[in-house]
């Protein structure tokens, strides 16, 4: 079989990349091989995101740039998959006459047939049925990559919640869990390649199995937490209305469960979130804070909030800001409302003009970085737990270059912070092995999104380790 080579660019959520490898794993079988350059790519897929309006332009502007390329390479194919591919479908192959094929969100695993026939009688084909079950579920892991610590898991596809503004129900389709056999032998295969902590993906990760009377999720955590050789567990996304009691004692009882839930709250206004379909109130996201608080201490705790929801007035958005400082979060994602395809918000009156969402954004985030920047100060001269990634982006991971006397390295804590560390040049654990290690980090710095500090000697190995915040003598 001649080897082909394939180039993909994801842009977009978690969910993305995770169905990134699948991609790249259904056309291994074919003979195409990951590259990183399109200019040598034999196909090109392009792997989109809707959920705001400038992540679709940024889809269309990209696959804009490849028509020049194709034109001067015609075997080139080009696919365009992910969530703009679900909501345009056709209407993508007739405004770009470069592109050969578009695939939706549940095509995947029908790619290779699309593709062969391509490659066959270049003919140009769309596929963007949704199916409401998972009609394939193959436990796969897609390329591997050299020292890869971390694995994305996606446990379960779509959304029934709703919510106004969202447009994931209509792209990502109705709600159905992978079987938890399958979600096991995947992550197993991972762990066998060296892979130490999974994340565990879902639109709302507290439903899980539900409808098809599989188990509970806390249920699935405890049998994830049982595979042996992997140290760590991270889930996202969890919707406030379902966190169950089960799941929050879930975080005082496995010892593999990472301290820290990510729990998009969008607003903190009664009035807004009612609007949205959120389907919880503040006072009731106030209170499911304190419970997992109460389990669990030192629990880290993120959320995403839309700034400039139709109609929201300045008082609404300060009861928002006021929800952040009694939260005090440990970080956040902010967006600026944007109206969707299909997504009922669109169809609201009183939209908000760029300027204000803009100065709301700005409030939300400077009212944030002051918080971070207390709690990361505050941190400083603790011990961290931490798991070892590789070394830091930018810097020279090679030990004799005279240009890096010291080797820095970068993990993160349980409770998910970035840490940075140095390793003199000459130490004899800077070789391969701190990757993917657990090493004890004391804190001596913080930056913005990041903290720093120094290895604790000898506390480097595979163990994941239970307390994170040792407070330093
Ligand atoms: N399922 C998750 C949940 O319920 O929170 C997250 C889904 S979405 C991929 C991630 C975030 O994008 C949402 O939490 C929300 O803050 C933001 N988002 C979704 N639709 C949006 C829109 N129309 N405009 C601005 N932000 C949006
Ligand atoms: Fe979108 Fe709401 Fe579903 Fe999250 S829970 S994916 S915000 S509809």
């Amino acid at each position: 079989m001649t080897s082909k080579l394939l180039h993909i660019s994801t842009i977009g959520c978690q969910m993305n990349v995770y169905d990134a490898n699948q991609i790249s794993g259904v056309l291994a079988p074919l003979g195409y091989r990951g590259t990183d350059s399109i200019d040598t790519a034999d196909m090109v897929v392009v792997n989109t995101c809707t959920i705001r309006e400038k992540a679709e332009q940024k889809a269309f502007s990209f696959l804009g740039r490849l028509a020049k390329i194709k034109s001067a390479k015609p075997a080139l194919i080009i696919a365009v998959g992910g969530c703009v591919a679900q909501q345009e479908g056709e209407a993508i192959l007739k405004r770009m006459p470069h592109v050969d094929l578009v695939f939706g969100t549940h095509a995947i695993f029908r790619l290779p047939d699309m593709v062969r026939r391509i490659e066959s009688s270049r003919c140009r084909i769309v596929d963007v049925r949704l199916s409401d079950r998972i009609d394939v579920d193959r436990p796969m892991t897609g390329p591997q990559t050299d020292g890869q610590v971390s694995a994305f898991i996606t446990i379960m596809r779509g959304c029934d919640n709703y919510c106004t503004y969202c447009v994931v129900p209509h792209v990502r389709g109705r709600e159905a869990s992978r079987h938890p056999d399958r979600i096991l032998e995947e992550i197993r295969l991972h762990v066998q390649r060296g892979v130490r902590e999974v994340t565990l993906l879902g639109q709302n990760v507290n439903s899980y199995g539900n409808k098809e009377g599989l188990c509970t999720f806390a249920e699935l955590l405890e049998r994830v937490n049982a595979v042996d050789g992997l140290g760590r567990i991270r889930f996202t996304t969890s919707h406030p209305k379902d966190l169950s009691e089960d799941l929050i004692q879930s975080f005082g009882r496995l010892e593999k469960l990472c301290r820290h839930i990510h729990l998009p709250v969008q607003s903190g206004n009664d009035e807004i979130l009612r609007r949205m379909n959120r389907r919880y109130t503040r006072r009731a996201y106030i209170d499911k804070i304190a419970r997992l608080r109460t389990v669990c201490p030192d629990i880290a705790i993120t959320s995403d909030f839309i700034v400039g929801f139709p109609g929201e007035s300045d008082r609404q958005f300060k009861a928002t800001l006021d929800l952040i400082e009694k939260v005090r979060f440990d970080g956040l994602f902010a967006f600026m409302y944007s109206d969707r395809p299909n997504a009922p918000a669109a169809g609201y009156s009183g939209k908000l003009n760029e300027s204000v969402k803009k100065e709301r954004l700005q409030a939300l985030l400077d009212l944030q970085a002051t918080i971070t920047r207390q709690k990361y100060n505050s941190l400083i001269g603790h011990i961290f737990r931490v798991l070892v990634d590789g070394p830091s982006r930018g810097t020279s991971a090679d030990p004799h270059s005279p240009a890096s006397p010291q080797i820095r390295w970068s993990g993160r804590s349980s409770a998910n912070h970035i840490i940075h560390f140095s390793v003199p040049d000459r130490h004899p654990l800077n070789n391969e092995l701190l990757t993917g290690n657990f090493a004890d980090i004391m804190i001596e710095g913080a930056h913005a999104h990041s903290l720093w500090g120094r290895l604790i000697d000898d506390s480097m190995d595979d163990r994941p380790g239970k307390g994170e915040t040792t407070i330093a003598a």
